[in-house]
């Protein structure tokens, strides 16, 4: 496997923003309004992030239990249950990685229910540990197409969020400041866009599990020129790889799409397992979640209500489905892989008849693969290796 050299640039990157993080700080779910508060002047810290963190390090089992003795359910969200569980063990990844003494402390909470109901009660549990306010964002749900009224909900609610953040910040809103925050994020992940559709050329230059290590700046620090900077860097660097012929892999023999979570614990066997089969995971759902189109400067309260409310996850069935049959085409993608997360049903996409239905519009082979987000007791190595390989057999 090729490795991609801005690799470098992205840790330096990420160690930065954990280490920079300061007074005031805002909490708030991966598709929150982040512009809006950094552009009060809080610095924005993603609990979420944290989660894939203690998956990737392979701890979050270690800390689950924690949040089960605490009556949180073995089988509902793994991020949820691994973040409540690291708070409640005094344990933070952010120690080793970052040199943090733990986790940045909130001066405000805020959530958007735009990608589940359980984001409510994992904020809600920090708000009273940490007692300090917690603003809910409740948006429309699953919706088939977002109409003007679902938006103006949204901005209504993003509105009312305004005095408070003004209180918790000292600083006074500032239209001209939220402008220019939604036009960095804007400019970042239309470069994000551009670097993940550089894999509609065969051979791509970034895979699936790579790209969920580079994602990493689009979730936690859009909205900065830091952003901006990385993803112009990686575009290049792909785009050079694309001009001469250079692939993750040499040689793609199939080229797959994963739909729902990462499995954060086994990214790595995960990719040596399909780069040993010559197989391509080139798109998914996940990292195309933070592709922000309708982000706009000129009306910033419309548009980004648009934008976090027309996310994937908050999409009825017939609208996922017609947006997984136009990646399919637009990747030339030979076969989909379903992650269906035990502790995850809001990003498990098989659940109601969506692998036929796609194998049926778009022609394309489906695999339904078991396992989690975070909590590996839910994922058996074993048998998805060999379920995968079956599969890309079928289809090579
Ligand atoms: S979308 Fe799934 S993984 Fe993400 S916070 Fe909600 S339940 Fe957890």
């Amino acid at each position: 496997m090729r490795t991609i050299e801005s690799t470098n640039e992205l840790r330096r990157l990420m160690g930065a923003y954990f280490q920079g993080i300061k007074k005031p700080v805002a909490w708030c779910t991966s598709v929150g309004p982040a512009e809006l508060l950094r552009s009060f002047g809080f610095e924005v810290y993603f609990p979420e992030n944290h989660g894939a963190l203690l998956g990737a390090t392979r701890t979050a089992g270690d800390y689950i239990p924690a949040a089960v003795k605490e009556g949180y359910a073995g089988d509902i969200c793994s991020y949820l249950t691994s973040d409540i569980g690291a708070h409640l063990s005094g344990e933070t990844p952010l120690k080793k990685h970052y040199g943090l003494k733990e986790v940045p402390r909130p001066d405000l909470i805020v959530y958007n229910t735009n990608q589940c109901r359980e984001v409510q009660d994992w904020f809600g549990f920090f708000a009273k540990e940490y007692d300090v306010p917690v603003f809910g964002i409740t948006p429309p749900r699953h919706v088939d197409e977002v109409t003007s009224a679902h938006v103006a909900d949204v901005v209504s609610q993003f509105k009312d969020m305004l005095p408070l953040c003004e209180k918790i910040s000292g600083n006074r809103f500032d239209i001209d400041r939220f402008r220019e925050t939604l036009r960095l994020s804007r400019e970042a992940t239309d470069l994000w866009k551009e670097a993940l559709a550089t894999a509609v050329n065969s051979p791509a230059p970034m895979l699936f599990f790579d790209a969920t290590i580079h994602m990493g700046p689009i979730v936690v620090l859009r909205g900065t020129q830091e952003a901006k900077d990385y993803y112009a860097l990686l575009l290049k660097e792909l785009q050079g790889m694309v001009a001469k012929g250079e692939g993750a892999i040499p040689r793609e023999a199939c080229r797959i799409y994963w739909d729902g979570m990462p499995i954060w614990g086994k990214l790595r066997s995960l990719s040596d397992l399909f780069a040993k089969n010559q197989a391509a995971v080139v798109a998914s759902t996940y990292c195309n979640s933070w592709v922000f189109d309708a982000f706009d400067e000129r009306d910033p309260f419309t548009s980004s209500a648009l934008a976090y409310t027309e996310i994937f996850i908050n999409r009825s069935e017939k609208a996922k489905t017609a947006i997984l049959g136009r990646m399919v085409k637009d990747f030339g993608i030979h076969g989909v892989i379903f992650h269906d997360a035990k502790t995850c049903h809001n990003n498990s996409n098989a659940r109601f008849g969506m692998p036929q239905r796609l194998k049926k519009e778009a022609g394309v082979e489906t695999l339904v693969l078991e396992g989690d987000l975070c909590d590996l007791r839910f994922y058996s190595e074993g048998q998805s290796h060999t379920k995968i390989e079956a599969f890309i057999e079928q289809l090579t």
